[in-house]
């Protein structure tokens, strides 16, 4: 059996966010969307305290929960390789998945993808959530940031779509970059792996001893270890090095906290006024 999934080293994560930018451009996700989502808090008392970190895939579980609630079939774990997977085709936007997973990963697609984009068809228009021009003053016809080309291949074994950014109306989620398990070019990479600038993230087969997750477990033998909600019987296939958040972490919010899609969008529409600072001389 082959079975995908990471080990994620959050001693080595310093928060950069470079995982949750590729993959935004790897499967041009639409706002508010956060397929990798890297969680900060903080841990301990002043003045002895901590900033951590924790980066966020779907968990690829063995059991997934969310293909469970499923009521048409469209979440499926994909037998070849263990990859938990939406039919784009299939899936009619119940939002079942995303109650019934308990990893909040998630996000449903309220708009066309090219309305989703950022810089895109916004209030705003010529300006996005960075203050940057708009990315439509920045692409030329043949470009279509919303839908990358190498997603355009059906997706097997069902040979319908289910890799890159989804259709208005659907569930999205990491899919461990699908396109690139199914290329002859990028097996067995990820876009957040290749490019994180720490090293943290170890994607492989999680059955096989000799695959890179398996041997940086084995070069850490006496680092801690967990995985995220055991207890919800998903057997999650991303493995954690490091210490588990204590009950008493505090979260911190920011641009990319969870959020429902069209609230990110409406932020991004009104963004909040900015503040100068009077220094005096
Ligand atoms: S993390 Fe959630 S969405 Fe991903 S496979 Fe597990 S239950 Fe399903
Ligand atoms: S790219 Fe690596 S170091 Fe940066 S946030 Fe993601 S996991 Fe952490």
């Amino acid at each position: 059996m082959t079975q995908l999934g990471m080990v994620i080293d959050t001693d080595a994560c310093f928060g950069c966010r470079a995982c949750v930018e590729a993959c935004k451009v790897e499967n041009n996700t639409p706002r508010g969307a956060f397929w990798m989502h890297v969680f900060r808090y903080e841990e301990g008392e002043y003045p002895d305290v901590d900033q951590e970190f924790m980066p966020r895939p779907c968990q690829h579980c063995s059991e997934p929960s969310c293909a469970d609630v499923c009521p048409t079939g469209a979440r499926f774990k994909r037998e070849e390789d263990g990859i938990v997977l939406t039919d784009y085709d299939r899936c009619i936007g119940c939002r079942y998945c995303e109650v019934g997973c308990p990893y909040g990963v998630n996000y449903a697609q309220f708009r066309s993808p090219e309305e989703a984009q950022y810089g895109f068809a916004n209030e705003n228009a010529g300006a996005d959530w960075y203050g940057s021009g708009s990315l439509a003053d920045e692409v030329d016809s043949d470009s279509t940031p919303w839908r990358n080309p190498v997603h355009d291949e059906p997706v097997a074994p069902r040979q319908t779509n289910a890799s890159g950014n989804q259709p208005r109306g659907v569930m999205g989620k990491c899919t461990l970059c699908v396109h690139r398990q199914d290329s002859e070019s990028k097996r067995g990479t990820t876009a957040c792996a290749e490019t994180c600038a720490a090293d943290a993230i170890k994607f492989g087969d999680m059955d096989d001893p000799n695959s890179e997750p398996r041997r940086y477990l084995r070069q850490n033998q006496g680092k801690s270890r967990f995985k995220l909600m055991e207890d919800r019987g998903t057997k999650p296939n991303v493995v954690y090095l490091g210490e588990e958040p204590s009950a008493d972490a505090r979260p911190i919010e920011d641009a990319d906290t969870f959020k429902d899609p069209e609230t990110a969008i409406e932020i991004e529409n009104h963004p909040p006024e900015s503040v100068e600072t009077e220094v005096e001389q």
